[in-house]
């Protein structure tokens, strides 16, 4: 009885991990690497496992850095049902698409590099084709009750209160000599308070964790919703005096519908002013939809909401571009705000209102959700004062903020919180999904707080769960977060920097002879 780990291992992105027994073998989760080059790089490489050798795939939440490998799973042989939520497989029905999209485009443009370079074309990963074979494939779940995808292995969903639709699960496997482990795979983990959706569940009993760390290494300061609003208000109104415009990069998924439900109600408080909120990514108006149609999930408040309204992302303040000359007609607007994908500024029309709007010091930069380490929106939070976006140099003049209250990520406290909760502690905690000196961190503290054995598994690690030994099925470095790609556009900037700053002709010359003389040894 093994669990191997092919991804959210000393990273954020990539979540998968194999559980096999006798001769059944499952995923739980199978999601896309982003952020540096070098992590997307293995979105190109084959499965280590036979995909057609996986009987059934168990989902935690739509996020795609959890889903976004499953059209290539399927593409290279998987035939058996996937498991999720009916709220997740509606929301899939959006992202996985749009995905498919997004890798088409993104190797047409590597394609047309590569033409000029004289080098082969690539094929996308997979395509709309594959994105609707996977969808054909899922099955929902409900929460709280269980079924058997297997013999021998039965699974149990529960809420994680992370975006709509999300779950934790527990699986208890009994192999054919009766040897009995269950095991909770965390997935994402929400915290209390956040807008619109419910609190997680608290953690059952189990003999293991697999328990995700993003903010393992940090506490952040108690989440109340109204001082949520008041942060936001206080954001667009200093703006608005300014005369200038709020751009919030946020995830389609989550991020987006909370804002707007929040922006709405400081309208409706008087608390902003009439200033138009122009939600500008057509995938998040798609997920918004999804959002209206499951009112059944919203938490209390927002319930109450409904009820006074029918609908809580009506205003006649808000509005949802559709065409591209939507998007880029807002580049002429001032008063306004801007919600757009996505949420890391690493892809997405985001990028386009950064490139006409960072080096505006009347304008504020709003950042809601987590930034991994090598993302634009990293960079950005990091102060950097110039950043490349498409090859384009950009100052960074705009007012950049962020705000704590939306993260969709528990915190410290709140990681520790489910722990200790637990009716009875687990034998062993798997940390992942969280950059490396997070997870460390958090490992080290389970153990000290609560003498739990814990640990932080490589990429294709594997380890028996009937007998804690670890092996590696193949060798593999750490990811690297930050890599050279990052490191060049940094060196191409300062370059400009030095050539314009330095006066002298001579000085200039003889620094870049010395540089090419370098470069050519
Ligand atoms: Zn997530
Ligand atoms: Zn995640």
């Amino acid at each position: 009885m093994n669990i191997s780990f092919f991804g959210a291992a000393k990273c954020v992105t990539g979540s998968c991990y194999k559980i096999s027994y006798d001769d059944v073998n499952f995923l739980v989760d199978c999601g896309m690497f982003q952020g540096s080059k070098s992590l997307r790089t293995n979105n190109y490489l084959d499965f280590y496992f036979d995909p057609a050798s996986i009987d059934f795939v168990l989902l935690t939440h739509a996020h795609i850095d959890h889903t976004g490998l499953l059209p290539k799973l399927v593409k290279a042989g998987f035939k058996g049902p996937v498991y999720a939520t009916e709220v997740t497989i509606d929301l899939l029905k959006a992202m996985l698409p749009d995905s498919a999209r997004i890798q088409v485009y993104d190797v047409m443009l590597k394609n047309k590099r590569n033409e000029r370079r004289g080098l082969p074309p690539v094929e996308p990963i997979y395509d709309e084709s594959d994105a609707a074979n996977a969808l054909n494939l899922m099955r929902p779940v409900k929460l709280h009750v269980s079924f058997e995808p297997a013999k021998g292995c039965k699974a149990t969903y529960y809420e994680a209160g992370h975006v709509l639709g999300s779950s934790f699960i527990k699986i208890e496997l009994k192999n054919s000599s009766g040897e009995e482990r269950s095991i909770i795979f965390s997935g994402d983990m929400g915290g209390e308070n956040r807008p619109i959706i419910e609190d997680p569940d608290k953690f059952p009993t189990a003999d293991f964790l697999v328990m995700e760390s993003t903010y393992g290494n940090r506490t952040r300061e108690e989440v109340d919703s109204d001082k949520r609003l008041a942060d936001i208000a206080a954001i667009v109104n200093r703006t608005e005096e300014r005369g200038g415009k709020v751009i919030i990069p946020a995830f389609a998924l989550e991020r987006t519908q909370d804002l707007i439900y929040d922006l709405i109600k400081l309208k409706k408080r008087k608390q902003i002013s009439s200033i138009p909120v122009i939600v500008d990514s057509p995938l998040a108006s798609e997920i918004t939809r999804v959002f209206i149609k499951y009112p059944n999930h919203y938490d209390e408040e927002a319930t109450e909401v409904l009820e006074g309204t029918g609908n809580i992302f009506d205003h006649s303040d808000i509005s949802f571009t559709s065409s591209v000359d939507d998007s880029k007609a807002l580049n002429e607007r001032d008063r306004v705000i801007i919600l757009s994908a996505n949420g890391m500024c690493d892809a997405g029309r985001i990028k386009h209102h950064l490139i006409h709007n960072l080096w505006n010091p009347n304008n504020t930069v709003v950042f809601v959700g987590f930034q991994a380490e090598g993302t634009l929106g990293r960079l950005i939070i990091d102060g950097e004062e110039t950043v490349r976006i498409n090859g384009k140099e950009i100052k960074v003049n705009a007012e950049i903020t962020q705000i704590d209250g939306y993260s969709g990520h528990a915190d410290q406290t709140e990681l520790f919180e489910q722990i200790e909760t637990m009716p009875e502690k687990p034998g062993h905690i798997f940390v992942t999904h969280g950059e490396s000196e997070a997870s460390e961190e958090f490992a080290k503290l389970i153990e000290e707080k609560y003498q739990i054995s814990a640990s932080v598994p490589s990429m294709f690690e594997s380890v028996n769960l009937l007998d804690i030994q670890t092996s590696v099925l193949k060798e593999h470095e750490t990811p690297v977060l930050s890599d050279s790609h990052n490191l060049y556009a940094r060196f191409m900037l300062e370059l400009a920097d030095y050539m314009r700053a330095e006066e002298s002709e001579e000085k200039r010359y003889k620094k870049l002879e010395s540089f090419l003389k370098k470069l050519e040894k």
